[in-house]
């Protein structure tokens, strides 16, 4: 049985509580890897660097246990689409002996946070959730529209894309912000690269080091320079953020299946085909880049849009 917390690292000093979410979809494992991985490195961190310090406290949180121990993205419905305010209310006011798979992830998960919230009383909450994709190419965060949440983004060295929260619904994106948690909250999702290359990991742990270091955690000297290096080598010639501006939603029987080998940030043209479902083919509304395409059996969204924007 796997455990809901992955882990705690408490500093000398109080600061920022910083949960990180992994396995938000029970197919991608390397957020769970790198979490664990970072609160191991924290444990011997000051037996090889005994003037580390860390400010602040860092809970690493599995998301979806029931399809963590399947393997697969979900079991009923994707839990990152049903953190909506109407969902949330339902399952909270719910027998527990009635609720569904995700429904009892929903409740488990966002008691086990609202306790550690409760438990370490931060004057500042951040949220870091981490994802894989199915297809290639490309690392990238995903931010709210609030500027702290964009400045986070940034800070990891990855592009940024905003808009999403238009796009779909009921993601931690939605969820983890100051409607729901008193102290001041920012959330931010790290999409680290494919679900089963191994680098995948390694760019989650150095997407968690940069946070740590932007939000005070850990001091500047504390953090090697590799950590940026990996995710600037791995950015290199995408653009540093760019804006949603179409999704293509799938539906129950839809049959659709993505034309085979699209990357994530490669260039579409309006018209070209994209991907193919019981309706026949599905073009590309516009120009734009490539986000995330399908190539698994379980998902709502078959393929993003986004355009660069300056920032
Ligand atoms: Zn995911």
């Amino acid at each position: 049985m796997l455990e809901r917390i992955i882990g705690r690292y408490t500093g000398q000093e109080k600061g920022p509580l910083l949960i990180c979410l992994g396995g938000m979809h029970g197919n991608e494992p390397a957020g769970v890897e790198a979490i664990e991985i970072m609160l191991k490195l924290l444990e011997v961190e000051p037996l090889t660097n005994t003037h580390f310090r860390f400010k602040g406290r860092l809970v690493g949180i599995r998301g979806n246990l029931q399809a963590l121990e399947a393997g697969s993205r979900y079991i009923e419905g994707d839990l990152n689409r049903k953190l909506t305010p109407e969902n949330v209310a339902r399952v909270f006011a719910a027998n527990v002996n009635d609720l569904t798979a995700e429904d009892l992830e929903i409740f488990e998960l966002l008691s086990a946070v609202n306790k550690e919230v409760e438990d370490y009383k931060p004057e500042r909450l951040i949220f870091l959730d981490i994802h894989t994709t199915t297809a290639f190419g490309g690392i990238f965060s995903i931010a709210t529209d609030e500027p702290e949440s964009i400045h986070l983004a940034v800070e990891l060295h990855a592009p940024v894309i905003t808009g999403m929260l238009k796009g779909i619904r009921g993601t931690t994106l939605h969820w983890f912000n100051d409607k729901n948690f008193k102290p001041k909250t920012t959330t931010v999702v790290f999409e680290a690269g494919q679900h089963t290359e191994t680098l995948s990991v390694n760019r989650a742990i150095a997407a968690i080091t940069n946070l740590l270091r932007t939000i005070g955690c850990v001091r500047a000297q504390d953090v090697e320079n590799r950590h940026d290096k990996l995710l600037i080598e791995y950015s290199k010639g995408l653009p540093k953020v760019a804006n949603l501006i179409s999704t293509h939603r799938i539906n129950p029987g839809d049959d659709f299946q993505m034309e085979p080998e699209f990357k994530n940030f490669q260039e579409v043209k309006q018209g070209e085909l994209l991907a193919m479902d019981k309706q026949g083919a599905i073009h590309a509304p516009e120009d734009g880049l490539i986000l995330m395409p399908l190539y698994q059996k379980q998902g709502e969204d078959g393929f993003f849009l986004i355009r660069p924007v300056q920032y």
